[in-house]
């Protein structure tokens, strides 16, 4: 069977996080103090988590992306990955991380069929670096992306754009692609930020961030899109990669959206900016047999938003956005 929605999006593309604990604190993200990390038994059990992707997989799903807070500050990462690319109705298994703790587990990945990582990197600027992420690791974040580079990983950089902050280095990070065969993705500012303040609006959209990149590169010209992708991607002349931009709040792709997402704690979502719609760790602590567990899955599949803001708006007024990013799994 294959999952789909009523609007006949097929689900196809899982982003699992492991985890809420970050080793960072980027403050579009979480507060300086962090946030309320959950106690180990609130979470998934790496067992739990092979089941749900075993029983997502029968249902059609083969792109899994694994995500956190930052992954590798989970204990054991390594040996889950290895036990989840033994299921090859997988065809896709890819990673998201802050570059801190991954180096050293680079060849493994390899070895555990990741090809693709993203990398989040907001800024090419030691000091901004620390006023972003409040930590001292661009270095080490750097040494990981070259690292990464030398080892063959197809390589998307994440970039959030924030007014003031990081939006005078579009233009430098926009070059990486110039300069190495990697994918710059601008990505608008969300307010998932963990303060529980609604963001105003945003400075830097599409548009914007489009035009900015314009005239650095006035040739620059769209790629075609992947089917389902969220990134609108560009190339220019003697670009070795290419940069892409992610409307993440003007939520311009929705239409084909074909992602769910699962968090550390097994609360299932079928949107980012919707509400959590299905406690599956709840379901499998009771004794609940997969075939229940997977007529669960289609119900609320097929009550899903139409896009971010219909869910956004489902959420209703007793419930704003406000959840920090890491909770979620991005
Ligand atoms: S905002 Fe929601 S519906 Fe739109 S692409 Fe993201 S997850 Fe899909």
């Amino acid at each position: 069977m294959q999952l789909t929605d009523q609007f006949g999006r097929e689900i196809r593309y899982l982003r699992l996080s492991v985890t809420d604990r970050c080793n960072l604190r980027c403050f579009y993200c979480m507060p300086e103090e962090g946030i309320h990390f959950l106690p180990k038994d609130q979470l998934l059990s790496y067992e739990e988590m092979i089941r749900l992707c075993g029983i997502f997989t029968s249902m059609g799903v083969d792109k899994i992306r694994i995500t956190g807070g930052e992954p590798f500050v989970r204990k054991d990462l390594i040996g889950f990955i290895g036990s989840l690319a033994d299921n090859k109705q997988i065809k896709k298994l890819s990673l998201t991380t802050n570059g801190i703790l991954t180096r050293p587990y680079l060849s493994q990945l390899k070895a555990c069929r990741i090809q693709q990582i993203n990398l989040s990197l907001d800024s090419l600027d030691a000091q901004n670096f620390h006023k972003i992420t409040r930590r001292d690791e661009f270095d080490n974040v750097m040494s990981t992306f070259h690292q990464m580079l030398d080892e063959g990983f197809a390589i998307k950089i994440n970039a959030v754009v924030m007014p003031g902050i990081n939006d005078h280095e579009i233009v430098p990070l926009a070059e990486l692609a110039m300069n190495y065969p990697v994918s710059v993705r601008f990505i608008e500012e969300m307010p998932f930020n963990g303060t529980g303040s609604v963001h105003a609006g945003i400075k830097w959209d599409h548009v914007r961030i489009l035009a900015k990149l314009k005239s650095r590169f006035p040739d620059i010209s769209p790629v075609p899109a992947a089917p389902n992708s969220t990134s609108q991607n560009y190339t220019f002349y003697k670009a070795m990669g290419d940069v892409g931009i992610i409307a993440a709040f003007s939520r311009t792709f929705c239409g084909t959206c074909d992602r769910i997402r699962i968090t550390s704690t097994g609360e299932m979502r079928t949107c980012l900016y919707g509400h959590n719609v299905l406690d599956l760790k709840a379901l499998l602590r009771q004794g609940e047999r997969d075939e229940v567990i997977r007529d669960s899955i289609v119900r609320v599949v097929q009550k899903r938003a139409r896009d971010g803001f219909e869910a956004e708006k489902l959420r209703g007024t007793n419930n704003p956005i406000g959840e920090s990013m890491s909770v979620i799994g991005g």
